[in-house]
C-alpha cells in the first residue's frame, strides 16, 4: 500500500477513490471514520487519506490527483434522500450507502 495524497474533505476523497476505481486503480480511504464524533482529536490528524494497493499504479494515480486538483470540488452537491449524505456532482449513487441519487429537475 501507498498513501497517494490526503483529501480536504471526506466527499472530496470518495469523488476521488471513484476517479481511480474508474482507472482501474485499487483504492482505499483511511482515516474515514476519524472526522465527527471524536471531538477532541485535531483536524489536521483527520483529514481522509487515500491510499493504493499497488505502488506501480502510482504514476497514473498522481495524474489523475493532479486533474482532479486543475477540476475542484463544484459547491453543488447532491443530498442522498436515503440517509441524508451530502455526494459531490457526477456521483450517481450515495457513497455512504449506495442507493441511487435522485436529483431534482
Ligand atoms: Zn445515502
Amino acid at each position: 500500500m501507498l498513501r497517494l495524497c490526503t483529501a480536504a474533505n471526506l466527499p472530496e476523497a470518495h469523488l476521488l477513490l471513484h476517479r481511480l476505481m474508474h482507472a482501474g486503480i485499487e483504492a482505499r480511504v483511511l482515516n474515514e471514520h476519524a472526522q465527527g464524533g471524536l471531538g477532541d482529536i485535531p483536524f489536521t490528524h483527520a483529514y481522509p487519506e487515500i491510499w493504493i494497493m499497488e505502488a506501480a499504479d502510482a504514476p497514473r494515480a498522481r495524474e489523475i490527483v493532479r486533474e482532479f486538483e486543475r477540476a475542484p470540488l463544484s459547491p453543488d452537491t447532491a443530498q442522498c434522500q436515503a440517509c441524508g449524505e451530502f455526494n459531490p456532482q457526477g456521483f450517481e449513487i450515495c457513497w455512504s450507502c449506495g442507493k441511487p441519487l435522485s436529483r431534482e429537475p
